[in-house]
């Protein structure tokens, strides 16, 4: 049987092809593929990890593919306790419809720990490093830039997410 302590929701949010999937099968499985695969309903990702010397177990909720349509449904917020509000280094447009996202949390489940995540930093950038982190500034969200190919700050995003997750 499995072992935790706490256990938590984590919302993984950003516009169609960010990287969300890959970010989130990449933390949970430790692979990561080219395909892009943009499926129905929700992808569930779990794993555990130790914070402070607590197990906690983080349930990832992954859009399947809903995210381009901007519809998701009320049933995917509920009981959110954190999340990841992604974009993509390389296309400045997806670091914009940041604030939307993030507005639909607040609307849903109030004032959550958030991270503000650029992803696909193995690509040319188009969002330097300083733009993102004063988007973060201005939404008052923790900021870090992954790779999910190449495992960049993958595993040191969701931990830093369940630091500020147990602190609440
Ligand atoms: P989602 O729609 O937000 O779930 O995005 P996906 O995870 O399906 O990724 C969309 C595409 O971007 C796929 O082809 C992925 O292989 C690719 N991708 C995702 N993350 C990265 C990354 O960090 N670097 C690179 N080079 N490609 C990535
Ligand atoms: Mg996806």
């Amino acid at each position: 049987m499995e072992y935790f302590n706490f256990s938590f929701k984590v919302l993984v949010l950003g516009d169609g092809g960010v990287g969300k999937t890959s970010l989130s099968r990449r933390f949970a499985t430790g692979k990561f593929s080219e395909d892009y695969i943009s499926t129905i309903g929700v992808n569930l990702f779990s794993k555990t990890i130790t914070v402070n010397g607590k197990k906690v177990k983080l349930l990832l909720w992954d859009p399947g593919g809903q995210e381009k349509f901007k519809n998701l449904l009320p049933k995917y917020y509920e009981g959110g306790s954190c999340g990841l509000v992604v974009y993509d280094v390389t296309k400045p447009l997806t670091l914009k419809k940041c604030s939307w996202w993030i507005n639909e949390v607040i609307r849903h489940c109030g004032k959550i720990p958030l991270i503000l995540v650029g992803n696909k930093i193995d690509l040319g950038r188009q969002v330097s490093t300083e733009e993102g982190r004063a988007v973060a500034n201005s939404l008052n969200l923790h900021f870090i830039e992954t790779s999910a190919k190449n495992q960049t700050n993958v595993e040191k995003a969701f931990s830093l997410l369940g630091e500020m997750v147990l602190k609440t």
